[in-house]
């Protein structure tokens, strides 16, 4: 009997709906239609979004039967953060708990002048890039809007708890491929750059890709406000394939075209990011190839140092090999930064996001 009535709760509890998922006119609608007024779905939205609480029962302006009420129809998924690793570079890596129980991970990058948070945006990862530990993981599914925001949220408590300043920047470069979940991640930036969420500016996000042409062709369409940044690797087809497989669908030529229309539409130049490695991409011919594909728009490349995943096949190019990589990109006039790894030691890093834990 007792075991009935609690898989009886199970099933309500089940059906009960994110209240999340809803936006502030359906809010407003849900209000009016238990004949109260519209704008107690305005309150409960800032409450919701803006002052990110995680339970009805705090929502005080509200009476005690609205409360309950909002209790017997919805749920609110809020993330959890499990664990939080401190690196000795001061990087912070925060194992995210989401509502059934699937963990991703977040990280804040702090420097002297900014806080970034690199978040995820699927739990696991779609793409199958042979250097990437995330990869390994596939992937299980698509983080909601919500789940997207509330990483970011975390990050800046933590921002503001221990660096004493609000979080600055945002890049999609944790786990997962922002562009095979496209309407969670806008919807989540919406959010996020809203004055009604975190009001931060589109400027300050960056969504990285490795490159889906059909979907970046989509954002230019959408003419979105946020920065683009490429995860490219390889300019010759034939390498790319080979560590990044996926290109073998979305191919280099398709991928230029898209960006081109990109920048055609959104006059916003492209950043790539880029890992030289020993044997693969560490050649003239490969600093050329990546010259000749990014010279169509003012582009930057990240030259971001590779971070080991255990198996041994890939291993970090000579400090000559980027240095040929500077010069060339230099004299061509594209804009290069070599860029450290952060948080290696709790393996935050690029690549490095795999629930280890
Ligand atoms: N799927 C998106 C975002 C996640 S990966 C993308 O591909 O852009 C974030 C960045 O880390 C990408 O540039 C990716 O190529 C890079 N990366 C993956 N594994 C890495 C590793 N082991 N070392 C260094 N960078 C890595």
């Amino acid at each position: 009997m007792v075991l009935a009535g609690f898989f009886i709760f199970l099933i309500v509890d089940i059906k009960k709906k994110d209240i999340r998922a809803l936006t502030k006119e359906q809010l407003r609608e849900f209000f009016v239609a238990q004949g109260d007024q519209s704008f107690r779905g305005n309150q409960v939205y800032e409450w919701l979004w803006q002052k990110s609480a995680h339970s009805f029962e705090g929502m005080t302006n509200l009476t005690k039967e609205t409360r309950a009420m909002l209790h017997e129809n919805f749920v609110i998924n809020n993330i959890q953060v499990d664990q939080m690793q401190r690196s000795s570079d001061g990087t912070i890596k925060n194992a995210v708990r989401l509502y059934d129980d699937l963990i991703v991970e977040s990280v804040l990058i702090p420097t002297k002048t900014r806080t970034t948070a690199c978040v995820s945006s699927q739990v696991g990862c779609s793409l199958d890039c042979k250097f990437c530990a995330t990869a390994r993981l596939k992937r299980m599914r698509n983080l909601n809007p919500d789940e997207i925001y509330d990483q970011v949220v975390a990050i800046d408590n933590e921002s503001r708890l221990y660096f004493d300043r609000p979080l600055s920047n945002i890049v999609f470069m944790g786990m997962g491929e922002p562009l095979m979940n496209y309407n969670n991640v806008l919807k989540a930036i919406d959010k996020i750059t809203s004055p009604e969420g975190l009001g931060m500016s589109p400027k300050r996000i960056t969504v990285s890709t490795s490159g889906v042409p059909k979907m970046i062709k989509k954002m230019a369409d959408d003419a979105v406000k946020f920065k683009l940044a490429v995860s490219l690797h390889s300019a010759i087809d034939e390498i790319r394939t080979r560590i990044m497989p996926f290109n073998a669908t979305f191919s280099l030529t398709d991928l230029r075209e898209a960006l081109v229309y990109w920048y055609q539409k959104t006059q916003s130049r492209i950043t790539y990011e880029y890992v030289v490695w020993e044997g693969i991409n560490d050649t003239q011919k490969d600093v050329d190839a990546l010259v000749d594909f990014c010279g169509f728009a003012p582009s930057k490349v990240n030259i971001i140092e590779y971070n080991p995943i255990d198996d041994g096949s890939f291993k970090q190019a000579s400090k000559q090999a980027i240095a040929m990589y500077v010069n060339t990109l230099e004299k061509n006039g594209i804009v290069v930064t070599v860029r450290r790894s952060r948080g290696k030691d709790i393996d935050a890093a690029c690549g490095q996001l795999a629930n280890k834990s």
